[in-house]
């Protein structure tokens, strides 16, 4: 049994780790603000006497005995890390210093949530991870991008100089049952908004693209990278390599759901990445690490979440065959 913190624990992709390092039989130190996590991703998890919530702002220290920790606290989606850039950067800059400071004083390994936001807008495709990337350094998204690419330079710094355990992951975009419905992302407004036969909003021509990994896959990613000899800091891309433009995107969400939502189209945000899709051949190689989850399997169970969170019912039917559209899910 390890004593695992893991920071941004009550957020989507947090949570996940949390249920999953205690099925483990691990001993979970919880850290979470609540910026945009939820009590309601861990409610479950609180009868487990191995389970432990603590209230706390990485950017300020924090002193407890751990033996890994798993960096996730930041918020991930645009309209949230946009809502307070300060605090975005200092969430990945004081944060990040505080968090290695407390993996220096321990002893303990350190895996750093990192993003394919340090790509940018990418020129080189697929991206590989000794690309640099193409990032606006003074755009809307630069609290974001340049604060985890700051965070990388911490990482790799105390690394070289410390000899701290540090983990790099560059994760790219990751879906599934609790995303927060009002986040902002692709994923949760396209499926909200077809559930409620609501217009879906897709932002440009819908021509962009992203490649979109279903959680549980993100989560074994992150294990087995925690799990690498510590001569191997990375960075390593985890990502589902299948591509999809934003537009067949919400066609296929419709066409899950059932729905009869229209599509309308609306600005694009500026610095919108065009294209996005990782070269996962390092994580094959060190990690023995590929996603397994199909990008149908993975709607699926998120439509089903989502269904249940907005109490809607279970079964609905496709508007062209009449039929169901996934069976039954409740
Ligand atoms: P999320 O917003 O659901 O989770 C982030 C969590 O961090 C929230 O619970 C939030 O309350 C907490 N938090 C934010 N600032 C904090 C602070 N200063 N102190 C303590 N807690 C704080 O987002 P997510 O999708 O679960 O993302 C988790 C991590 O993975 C983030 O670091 C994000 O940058 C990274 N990531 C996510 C994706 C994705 O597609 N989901 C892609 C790339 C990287
Ligand atoms: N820190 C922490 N918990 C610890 C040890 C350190 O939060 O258990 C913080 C502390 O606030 C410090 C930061 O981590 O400012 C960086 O620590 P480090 O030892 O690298 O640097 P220094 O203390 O010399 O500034
Ligand atoms: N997007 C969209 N409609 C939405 C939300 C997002 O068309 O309601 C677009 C967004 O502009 C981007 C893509 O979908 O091109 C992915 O957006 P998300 O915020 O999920 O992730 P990121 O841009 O950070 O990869």
């Amino acid at each position: 049994m390890k004593r695992i913190l893991v920071t941004g624990g009550a957020g989507f992709i947090g949570s996940h780790l949390c249920e999953r390092l205690l099925s483990e039989g691990h001993d979970l130190l919880c850290v979470d603000n609540f910026f945009t996590g939820q009590k309601s991703n861990i409610a479950h998890l609180a009868g487990n006497p191995y389970f432990e919530f603590l209230r706390h702002d990485i950017t300020f220290p924090l002193y407890v005995e751990v033996d890994e920790i798993y960096n996730l606290a930041c918020p991930a989606s645009p309209i949230h890390y946009q809502y307070n850039p300060v605090q975005t950067v200092k969430t990945s800059v004081h944060g990040s210093i505080n968090m290695l400071g407390l993996a220096k004083r321990t002893g303990a390994g350190i895996l750093q949530a990192s993003t394919s936001e340090v790509y940018g807008d990418p020129e080189v495709h697929p991206q590989v991870e000794d690309y640099w990337g193409n990032v606006n350094p003074i755009g809307p998204r630069a609290c974001y991008d340049e604060g985890k690419r700051c965070a990388e330079t911490l990482f790799i710094s105390y690394y070289y100089q410390s000899r701290v355990r540090v983990k790099i992951v560059r994760i790219f975009n990751t879906y599934g049952p609790r995303m927060h419905p009002d986040d902002g992302r692709v994923v949760s407004n396209f499926i909200v908004q077809a559930l409620l036969n609501n217009d879906l909003a897709i932002h440009g021509d819908g021509s962009q693209t992203r490649s979109f990994c279903y959680v549980d896959d993100l989560v074994e990613g992150l294990i087995r990278m925690m799990d690498t000899p510590k001569d191997f800091p990375g960075p390593v891309n985890l990502g589902n390599p299948v591509e999809v433009t934003i537009l067949e995107m919400a066609r296929k969400i419709i066409d899950l759901t059932g729905s009869s939502s229209k599509l309308t189209f609306k600005a694009l945000p500026r610095d919108d990445p065009r294209r996005r899709k990782p070269d996962i051949n390092l994580a094959g190689e060190k990690l023995n690490w590929s996603p397994k989850i199909t990008l149908e399997d993975g709607l699926r169970k998120t439509i089903s979440f989502f269904e249940k969170s907005l109490r809607l019912p279970t079964t609905r039917l496709n508007k062209r065959s009449g039929k169901p559209a996934f069976g039954k899910t409740g």
